[in-house]
């Protein structure tokens, strides 16, 4: 039988809306949710097997995307936000009422995705985000408590829908990463 993947790709995955602009993302409180306006639209999107990202009850993956950290405001209710992990290269705020993770920041100036914060489309109502592109970190779906055995049928699964199955980043996204790298130690032209 296939895993759920996650709610926003199992039956099917929602293409963009050409100049979609964003929206406003809402936990899952009733009272006094917490709202984050985002005002660009998502890119790199993607399903992530890691144990750090915020997925909802059921889903195997989360599903996450970055937006410049400029595009983001906490619009009501941050009293209720607490960063999960300090210690972590992402400060992922929290909702502590529901337990959502509203936005994940990364402070550190040199790490190869400054500037960008990374948060789940899927916490808007409005349609028109871009879709998921890729499957990040699929092996450690194990580390959350999938069996070992269930990897080739859900990594065929993810290629089924479109999904192609890494155990880390993308290419274009790890190439990236590395360039940074090699920038920083003067191995490549800055
Ligand atoms: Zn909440
Ligand atoms: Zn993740």
């Amino acid at each position: 039988m296939a895993v759920s993947i996650h709610p926003s790709v199992d039956h099917g995955i929602k293409p963009a809306s050409p100049g979609f602009s964003g929206g406003m993302l809402v936990c899952k409180c009733k009272d006094r949710p917490v709202k984050v306006q985002i005002s660009a639209q998502s890119a790199h999107n993607h399903v992530c097997g890691c144990t750090k990202c915020w997925k909802p009850d059921g889903a195997t993956f989360s599903m996450v995307a970055v937006v410049p950290r400029d595009a983001v405001k906490v619009v009501e209710n941050g009293d209720k936000l607490k960063v999960v992990d300090p210690s972590a290269a992402i400060q992922r705020y929290a909702c502590t009422g529901c337990g959502v993770h509203m936005y994940g920041r990364i402070e550190n100036k040199d790490h190869p995705f400054y500037g960008l914060d990374f948060i789940h489309t899927e916490l808007s109502s409005q349609d028109g985000w871009s879709p998921p592109e890729f499957a990040a970190f699929v092996s450690s779906i194990i580390e959350a408590g999938t069996p070992p055995d269930l990897l080739p049928a859900i990594r065929g699964q993810l290629k089924g829908m479109g999904l192609e199955p890494y155990d880390c980043l993308s290419p274009p996204l790890m190439d990236a990463i590395a360039t940074h790298v090699a920038k920083a130690k003067g191995t490549l032209a800055a």
